[in-house]
């Protein structure tokens, strides 16, 4: 009986793999053709300027609407687009579409858009992301682009000379998800970003007794005060994690506290909008408790 049960443990687990598989090619068939037939979207989310509560800027992030399966985040197609080659192609269509959007925003307004490390690997980026802003009439200094740390692995010195190229052009860079990968402080030394992003990780739970989050958070803000950098925090879903990330010296708060991500129409709406700020959000929750 036990050796039935393996049997049929066996090909209910083949089968399983083997339909992930299919999925997963039934994906990038349709991720080819998702530019084209407009599917794709960026939706964005404010960033909040920590001191003055203001939306200083967004963050963009992509989304897919699957004619079948919906509207799919980006964890579910970015390492499709990674491994079958189409990263370069969303990426410049994120580059370009954000670029529009950011266009038509006040001029004291930002938008940071992630930049996969495949992607910092063509040497084409820098004329990409030039050729964007151009297009769109924007001042480089409003865009910012983001990294992760796994854009370190692999060919140091390729890496160094595309940042060099990039602050030529005149963007900000931001090191994404701080923390949680292949981290070196060597890397902060030599990489002239404007902006370490501390992951969610970080901040969840970091107001809670005996957390040793809030410390690690607090080191990493005079990490980037004594580098001349600004901090953000990503991922604030309570009102004690806000307090407590200011407290701990970020310059920049993201997350659900304050606004989920929105599609451009409604983001255009909240950063023209004089209550802009931050509307029903924390700071009126704080003044009534
Ligand atoms: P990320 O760049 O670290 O983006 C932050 C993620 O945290 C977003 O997930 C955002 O919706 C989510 N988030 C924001 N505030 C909160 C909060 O308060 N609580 C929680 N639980 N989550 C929050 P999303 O949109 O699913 O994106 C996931 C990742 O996909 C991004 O992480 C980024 O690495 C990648 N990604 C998104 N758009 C693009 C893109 O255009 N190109 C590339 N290469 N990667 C992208
Ligand atoms: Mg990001
Ligand atoms: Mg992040
Ligand atoms: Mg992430």
């Amino acid at each position: 009986a036990a050796k039935d049960a393996g049997r049929g443990c066996h090909r209910f687990y083949s089968d399983e793999l083997h339909s992930a598989a299919e999925e997963r090619a039934e994906l990038e068939k349709d991720l080819r053709e998702a530019i084209a037939r407009g599917e794709l979207e960026l939706h964005y989310q404010p960033v909040v300027h920590a001191a003055s509560e203001t939306i200083v800027a967004f963050e963009a992030l992509m989304r897919w609407n699957h004619p079948r399966r919906g509207s799919l985040a980006p964890d579910k197609f970015i390492p499709i687009a990674e491994d079958a080659g189409l990263i370069d192609q969303l990426g410049q269509w994120a580059l370009r579409t954000a670029c529009e959007d950011l266009a038509r925003w006040p001029v004291a307004t930002s938008c940071a858009v992630n930049v996969s490390p495949l992607q910092f690997a063509n040497p084409e980026l820098p004329n990409v992301v030039a050729n964007a802003l151009a297009h769109a009439g924007i001042e480089p200094a409003r865009l910012e682009l983001e990294i992760t740390e796994n854009v370190f692995v692999g060919d140091g010195s390729a890496t160094e000379s595309m940042f060099a190229a990039l602050k030529r052009v005149g963007v900000r860079l931001a090191l994404d998800d701080f923390g949680t990968g292949y981290s070196s402080l060597g890397y902060l030394k030599k990489a002239p970003f404007d902006r370490i992003k501390i992951d969610q990780s970080f901040v969840r739970g970091a107001s809670e007794k005996g957390s040793r989050n809030g410390a690690i958070i607090a080191s990493i803000t005079s990490l980037a005060d004594a580098l001349g950098m600004d901090t953000t925090a990503e991922g604030v879903e309570t009102l004690d994690e806000l307090e407590l990330v200011r407290v701990l010296g970020c310059s920049h708060v993201q997350g659900h506290v304050y606004h989920r991500a929105m599609d451009a129409s409604e983001a255009g709406k909240l950063v023209e909008s004089d209550t802009a700020v931050c509307p029903e959000g924390p700071r009126a929750a704080r003044s009534s408790r």
